[in-house]
């Protein structure tokens, strides 16, 4: 080939992976709102959710009385839309979060939003915002937040008759920009959910009542709150928005088991291919602070990092040195985020249903 047809076809092919997307730097996008063309909403009124519709308005009116004003009825979720290896746009097990949204509504008294209602808003949802799908390797990726609340006014304490449901998306960067960092997360003297509290849904509540929490820790200097278990303190639960797992000296991965922690589809996701695809052994079961000392590693799970490896523990002046150190992840740790990262880009082949395209 001559080097102008080179140059011509370099051009053409420039232009077809640029046309549709909008002009963001995505590997120095941070986690971010950023207003994105297009949003989901779906009105509950007289007892049925209304036919749903797209819309370019990203305000909301509604009555200063309103129940999620006064009294924090709202559930939300959290979830990805990025671009894989092969070009597909394709969000991670969006069927999760649409039935831990259902959970989430019926503990806070809001009528659930059908589970493929909610598929399909967020199919939609990251049509419409196609163009700010980030690109193949640009670590960046769409991240979509459904959620809802109760909309009339409501002032003697009860749930709200009216519902509103929405979903938006915005790019948001690479978790780890300039490298994996070990974290340093001290044991929080706060508590994050009672025993049969809120613990297990993903409400706004559960956060409101960690931001006290999460800024005197950041003021000490630690990246993280470590809670334990509020009853006895002495098993370890979860941080503000994502879920531990650890890795034994014998090579066994583990992680909590609560019934007041928030069951992370990353760290389900994980276990299986803990042992699916790595052979190891996974179990979820109770773990006691006392156990931290024994651990080789630890990691923090959630849909924005994967996994955000710790290196230190921090009880009250006390520090325990995860033997995976402050420079990296550890071994074990790497694996699985490499699986899973890898299934969710298209590089290695994901279970059954894990992976949804959007046609
Ligand atoms: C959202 C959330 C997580 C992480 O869940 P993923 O489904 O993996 O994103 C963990 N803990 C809490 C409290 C959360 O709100």
């Amino acid at each position: 080939m001559i080097k102008g047809d080179d140059m011509i076809l370099n051009h053409i092919q420039e232009g077809m992976m640029t046309m549709d997307k909008k002009n963001v730097d995505w590997a120095n996008l941070g986690f971010g709102y950023m207003k994105t063309d297009y949003r989901y909403v779906s009105n509950y009124t007289n007892g049925a959710w209304d036919e749903g519709c797209m819309t370019e308005d990203d305000t909301i009116t509604m009555s200063e009385c309103a129940g999620v004003l006064q009294y924090a009825q709202t559930v939300f979720e959290g979830m990805k839309a990025y671009t894989t290896e092969k070009g597909q746009t394709v969000v991670f097990r969006p069927d999760l979060n649409a039935e831990r949204m259902i959970d989430s509504a019926k503990r806070l008294e809001m009528p659930p939003f059908p589970k493929e209602r909610f598929i399909d808003a967020v199919e939609k949802l990251v049509k419409a915002n196609e163009a700010w799908v980030p690109p193949y390797g640009s670590g960046a990726t769409l991240y979509i937040r459904p959620y809802m609340f109760g909309i009339n006014p409501v002032i003697g304490v009860k749930p709200a008759n009216d519902y509103q449901f929405r979903a938006f998306a915005t790019p948001v960067g690479p978790y780890f920009k300039g490298g994996i960092k070990p974290l340093t997360i001290k044991i929080s003297d706060f508590d994050r959910a009672a025993p049969h509290g809120t613990g297990h849904i993903k409400a706004g509540l559960n956060y409101a009542m960690s931001l006290h929490a999460i800024v005197t820790a950041h003021n000490e200097g630690f990246d993280e709150n470590m809670y334990l278990d509020a009853a006895t303190r002495t098993k370890v639960e979860e941080t503000g928005g994502a879920n531990f797992l650890f890795v034994t000296k014998d090579g066994k991965v583990v992680t909590p088991k609560s019934n007041s922690i928030l069951p992370s589809i990353t760290r389900r996701s994980l276990m299986q291919v803990a042992r699916e695809y790595l052979g190891l052994e996974a179990e979820e079961r109770e773990i006691y602070k006392d156990e931290l000392k024994d651990m080789a590693e630890c990691g923090l799970c959630g849909t924005a990092a994967v996994i955000s490896p710790v290196g230190k523990i921090v009880d009250h002046g006390t520090e325990i040195c995860l033997p995976s150190g402050m420079s990296e992840m550890g071994p074990v740790t790497k694996k699985l985020y490499d699986t899973l990262t890898g299934i969710q880009m298209g590089r290695i082949e994901a279970p059954k249903g894990w992976i949804h395209v959007i046609e």
